[in-house]
């Protein structure tokens, strides 16, 4: 049978006060019968000695013998002797008959093992007996006058008065004990109520460790065992809550380390589980909380690198092709020492880096026809010049302006070029000044206008009555407008118009640039402002003025230098109109004052 502790305490109390009270008992009574019985013993003697003496002046002095005398009047005797002791008294000759009996009834009440002792022993003899469901002393006595034995003297003696005390002391003790008991359950149950307060508050501590609650605590105030187990489990809980908490954050910070990996990051096991991963694995392969390194069903190739790692290849690399993306996949193995060996593969994105390794091909390829272009023109008009001397003054001008044309378009591709400090990253120095856009604007359009007839295009430039100044780099808020008018002039038919318009909103100078050329499509309007590239490209160079696929990128640099803005509007077929937000001076100065600062 299973017992709660308390009950348990209960228990052994209870049968240890059992044992202990049954103990006094047993001792208390053992006392008060050996007393009572000494009493009935020294009352007995002294009855025995009367008897010896009544007897003795009885058949003392007479002519008969006193054994004959004794035999003879035995009945006078024990008549007289019950009546001096007030007790049964009965007389028996030398052989144990009995010759008188103060009681003429025949009770059970037997001496003749007492006579037996007695005439063995010459000498009184006792036994305690119970009679009649009373504690009894059976009692005989040699009848001695002048050292000669007469015969035998029997006494019944009942303890009536222990019998008695007895009776009084039972009640006592069960009622007191009773109650004794009734007062030790109520005591033990208080006091292991309040002894296994402690250990229930430690037991539910426990269970809220055990629910991940480590930051708790038990109170109690006294100095004792229980005191010292609390204390030491309040440290033990602290610790564990400590550890615990040193063990999240670093989990938390390994995670948070995982998380800012730009590269997926699996780590696997020899049975090939996975310990951990991050969210770019999902990103890369669509797999949700993958568990082993099989439910990447459809990634064959991480398996094959997992095999090779684990036949012992030291590290792997390898590019493969994945959804539509270039990734490059290290495997290493990570040795930990007493630890088995695991695996880890990093998965890396480098479809940016492939494009951009196009695009640097394609580029410098654009660059070399682009400058050969030019500079084949130049070179063929040069020589023809050199051989021939060319008298006719028309051929002569012709030959040279397409020189001047050619060595322009050499010098604008040089210059986009000089501007781009790196394949995608364009160096500028800009120095800001007060600028009149208005100014600018109209010197721009002069610039250009002679390019424009070339083409018979006219360009027509409108302003609000007077803008504000802005704070800006002159030259290249020029470079801006000569990108964006010279494509505007590229990609017009000829004998088309071309709006300059400049005006006043809010906090804003905005300035659009409209024309009525080929347009762009929406695919590529989102495209044309990056690095090197360019609508078909044999489109721009069959015009003959095709660039590197700079002018909008270095356009949108310069003018995200400047906190402005850039949009565009363009249909296929019916022309492209692009606008540049500049903001007026005082912001432009705010937001150069926290540039500074920073
Ligand atoms: P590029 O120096 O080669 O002209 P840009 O960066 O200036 O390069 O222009 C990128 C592409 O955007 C060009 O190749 C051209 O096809 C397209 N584009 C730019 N401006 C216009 C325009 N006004 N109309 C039509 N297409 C344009």
């Amino acid at each position: 049978m299973h017992l709660k502790f308390s009950d348990r305490m209960i228990l052994y109390n209870v049968l240890f006060f059992i044992i202990t009270f049954a103990l006094i008992i047993f001792l208390v009574i053992q006392g008060i019968t050996f007393q009572y019985i000494n009493g009935a013993r020294e009352q007995l003697m002294t009855m025995g000695q009367d008897v010896n003496l009544y007897v003795t002046q009885e058949v003392g002095n007479k002519k008969e013998a006193p054994r004959a005398l004794f035999e003879k009047n035995a009945g006078q005797y024990a008549s007289y002797l019950a009546m001096l002791e007030n007790n049964r008294t009965r007389l028996f000759d030398l052989e144990g008959n009995t010759i008188s009996d103060s009681l003429s009834t025949t009770d059970g009440l037997n001496l003749t093992k007492e006579l037996k002792k007695a005439e063995e022993a010459k000498a009184p003899a006792m036994t305690l007996t119970s009679a009649n469901s009373l504690t009894t002393v059976y009692y005989v006595s040699p009848v001695r006058v002048n050292d000669e034995t007469l015969g035998y003297v029997g006494f019944v003696y009942y303890l009536e008065e222990m019998d008695a005390y007895f009776e009084m002391t039972y009640n006592l003790f069960i009622f007191g004990g009773l109650l004794g008991l009734f007062f030790l359950i109520i005591a033990v149950m208080t006091y292991s109520r309040h002894l296994v307060a402690p250990i229930r508050d430690l037991t539910k501590i426990s269970k809220e460790i055990t629910a991940g609650n480590y930051n708790v605590n038990i109170h109690y105030s006294k100095e004792d065992e229980i005191g010292d187990l609390t204390q030491v489990f309040n440290q033990m809980s602290g610790h564990i809550n400590s550890v615990v908490k040193q063990l999240k954050s670093e989990r938390e910070r390994l995670a948070s380390v995982l998380a800012s990996i730009d590269d997926g990051l699996l780590a696997i096991d020899a049975q090939g589980n996975i310990i951990t991963y991050n969210s770019y694995i999902k990103t890369y392969f669509n797999v949700s909380h993958p568990e082993t390194i099989y439910d990447f069903k459809y990634q064959s190739f991480l398996r094959d690198i997992f095999d090779r790692l684990k036949k012992g290849k030291e590290h792997i690399s390898e590019e493969i092709d994945c959804n539509g993306r270039n990734l490059l996949i290290i495997g290493s193995p990570i040795h930990n020492a007493g630890f088995e060996e695991n695996y880890m593969l990093l998965i890396r994105n480098i479809s940016a880096t492939k494009q951009l390794e196009n695009e640097q091909r394609k580029f410098i390829s654009s660059v070399s026809h682009e400058l050969r272009t030019p500079l084949t023109t130049i070179i063929g008009y040069t020589d023809m010049l050199q051989r021939r001397g060319v008298e006719d003054k028309n051929i002569l001008n012709n030959s040279l302006s397409t020189i001047n044309r050619e060595g322009h378009r050499l010098l604008r591709l040089v210059d986009d070029l000089i501007n781009v400090h790196s394949f995608d990253q364009i160096a500028f120095d800009i120095k800001k000044t007060n600028v009149d856009i208005q100014a600018l604007l109209h010197d721009v359009v002069e610039q250009m206008r002679i390019k424009a007839w070339q083409k018979e295009i006219e360009i027509n430039y409108k302003s609000d009555e007077s803008l504000p100044e802005i704070l800006g780099d002159y030259d290249r808020l020029s470079q801006v407008i000569i990108n964006i008018l010279h494509n505007a002039i590229k990609y017009s038919e000829k004998g088309g118009i071309i709006e300059v318009i400049s005006t006043l909103e809010g906090d804003s100078v905005v300035i659009s640039i409209r024309d009525y050329g080929i347009g762009i499509s929406d695919t590529e309007k989102d495209q044309i402002f990056n690095a090197f590239y360019r609508v078909e490209e044999d489109r721009a160079r069959s015009e003959g003025e095709g660039g590197a696929g700079l002018g909008l990128y270095i356009v949108k640099e310069i003018i995200e230098k400047h906190n402005g803005e850039l949009s565009i509007e363009s249909q296929v077929g019916e022309g492209t109109n692009i606008t540049v937000t500049l903001p007026l001076m005082e912001k432009t100065i705010g937001s150069e004052v926290s540039h500074d600062e920073a």
